[in-house]
């Protein structure tokens, strides 16, 4: 299951995500979870690293407030008894993040695997900060760095996946845990270690290698709309909704430009022949888009 950037966007709908989790683990076997970053931040982060390079000191705003929204999330959601350490430990990431920015704030330089690293805190935050809450309501769930079971070459900003390399570290961490494991999208390391990211909304990429990887019954992509529309239903009036689509048809939309999916999360489903279903996580109850290699009922 994957919950995309409007789906973890703030508390309210970090507890929708959380019961449909639940809500799923309830009438399922194991559950792999994939969240993108809070909605926004991703593009927060790439400002943040801009403006430090132009020496703009608007960029201690922009980190301030990226401290903020996820600090805010950890106190509405855990307890404040219980959330001193989380709160810690995220600040230890605050730190990290804030080196790298002074860095290139005094080089006036971003190398593109800076980029990747600053980037990469969205995921890192949102994936451990998610783990955290449902933990704290009692349910066994385990945080996996994803950057330590997804290798790609060095290729920053849009590197490519050894798939058999993921594959085989997918499957070795993962195969065995039967709680709810949560893990960030859109991130992945190197062979040596360097973190990498897979292009702009990579998450659904992440959800699809991590499906394939441990032959899931299906792969669900949880996002903010019904499903894959005949347009993108933000810019044009009068679409509908399409309940039936091809790999190749999904993988055409995408390809073209319909970012309910990323492109390259088709091909490793259609490998594994894994149906994936497009979700609303704010109409749980619609039936979605059933991505598969059955042919389209709606032409
Ligand atoms: P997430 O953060 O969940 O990954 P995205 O913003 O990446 O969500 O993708 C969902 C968005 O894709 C929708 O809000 C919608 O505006 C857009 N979109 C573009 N084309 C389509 C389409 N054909 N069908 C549905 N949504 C589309
Ligand atoms: N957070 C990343 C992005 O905004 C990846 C994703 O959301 O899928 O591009
Ligand atoms: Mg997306």
């Amino acid at each position: 299951m994957k919950f995309g950037g409007t789906s973890v966007a703030h508390a309210s709908n970090i507890n929708k995500v959380i019961d449909i989790v639940l809500e799923s683990q309830a009438k399922k076997d194991d559950i792999f979870i994939v969240v993108s970053a809070l909605s926004g931040i991703t593009d927060d982060l790439i400002k943040l690293a801009n403006f430090a390079s132009k020496r703009d000191l608007a960029y201690k705003i922009i980190f301030k407030n990226i401290c903020e929204k996820h600090d805010q999330i950890v106190e509405e959601l855990i307890d404040s008894k219980k959330n001193k350490n989380i709160l810690k430990e995220i600040d230890k990431k605050y730190k990290e993040l804030e080196e790298i920015i002074k860095n290139i704030f005094s080089t006036q330089e971003i190398p593109l695997s800076s980029l990747d690293v600053v980037m990469s805190f969205g995921e890192q935050l949102s994936s451990y900060i998610i783990s955290e809450i449902i933990k704290s309501r009692g349910v066994l769930c385990e945080f996996v760095d994803s950057r330590n079971i997804i290798k790609t070459d060095d290729n920053f900003g849009n590197a490519n996946v050894d798939i058999e390399t993921s594959y085989k570290l997918i499957s070795e961490c993962l195969k065995n845990k039967h709680n709810i494991v949560i893990m960030g999208g859109f991130i992945a390391s190197t062979k040596n270690g360097t973190t990498t990211t897979l292009g702009r909304g990579g998450s659904d990429y992440t959800a699809s290698l991590v499906g394939a990887a441990l032959d899931a019954s299906a792969i669900e992509i949880w996002t903010d709309v019904d499903g894959i529309m005949t347009a993108d239903p933000r810019k044009i009036k009068n679409t509908f909704l399409i309940r039936d689509i091809s790999y190749e048809k999904a993988e055409e939309m995408a390809y073209n430009g319909a970012k309910v999916i990323h492109p390259k999360a088709i091909k490793p489903a259609v490998f594994k022949n894994i149906p994936i279903y497009i979700k609303n996580t704010f109409n749980p109850t619609s039936t979605g888009t059933l991505i598969s290699n059955k042919n389209e009922k709606i032409k």
